[in-house]
């Protein structure tokens, strides 16, 4: 039988421990999101909300844990569409610091493959599909930087060949945003089709109010100089290119 002056001692060895362990791991968040500097071009940082610190509940049900660390960066690359298929949401980097929007998100036209109605979703992968895996996260705001909840972000997009699916739902679908103004969808990388440069069309909706239409671009694209719609101020910014995936994020600014 072990004394009771011996038991206390370990109880309180025990505890300081995970004290220690609790202030390491809260330290480890603010590090993580400094090296995550605001860098929205439309308007100037506030520290209104921070995500990224808790988790993010998914619409739909799941919940992401936004603050992990992540493996050393890699290449994306094209991935097996088996591995595409199996693969499940990460951990994701943490979103920036919301940024207070001094514009509205650039509006841009529709183009001729929008289709009503497509499936609620938080993700566009499908069995035997092809490509680079795109993990899109971020906000929408309205133009004074506070969150919208439940708004509409319904995407759709070409596939990793530059086609778009015009008889079904194939890389088509919409999610809705969490009480923090959170969405995530997961994707592919859009393929190429002549006369664009990558795109993925967008439509954004705080509920009530009017519908944005627009079309986000990617970085660093060759074709992005050469196409007539394309405007840096839509561009996804990339936080991760990993091998296997991509994390980008974008947030909108809508009317509400
Ligand atoms: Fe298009």
């Amino acid at each position: 039988m072990t004394p009771f002056f011996i038991r206390q001692s370990l109880v309180r060895t025990a505890l300081s421990g995970i004290s220690i362990l609790l202030i390491a791991g809260c330290g480890a968040l603010p590090n993580a999101q400094a090296q995550e500097a605001p860098q929205n071009e439309v308007g100037s940082e506030v520290a209104i909300d921070t995500p990224a610190h808790a988790d993010v509940m998914v619409p739909g049900g799941a919940t992401l844990d936004l603050g992990s660390g992540e493996a050393p960066a890699q290449e994306a690359g094209p991935v097996a569409p088996a591995a595409l298929a199996q693969a499940s949401l990460p951990a994701l980097p943490a979103l920036p610091l919301v940024a207070v929007p001094s514009v509205l998100t650039v509006p841009q036209t529709e183009g001729p493959y929008f289709k009503a109605g497509s499936p609620q979703r938080t993700s566009l992968l499908e069995p035997g599909m092809e490509g680079t895996r795109l993990i899109l996260q971020g906000r929408v705001l309205t133009a004074t930087g506070a969150p919208v909840a439940n708004a509409k972000v319904d995407f759709w997009q070409t596939d990793n060949a530059g086609a778009y699916d015009n008889s079904g739902y194939r890389l088509r679908g919409y999610v809705l945003t969490d009480a923090k103004g959170v969405y995530v969808m997961e994707t592919i990388l859009p393929g190429l089709y002549p006369g664009r440069t990558r795109h993925i069309h967008v439509k954004v909706q705080a509920p009530g109010g009017p519908v944005l239409t627009s079309q986000l671009y990617v970085p660093e694209e060759a074709g992005n100089s050469r196409d007539g719609i394309y405007n840096p101020a839509l561009l996804m910014r990339v936080q991760e290119r990993i091998a296997q995936r991509v994390v980008a994020t974008f947030d909108f600014a809508v009317r509400a």
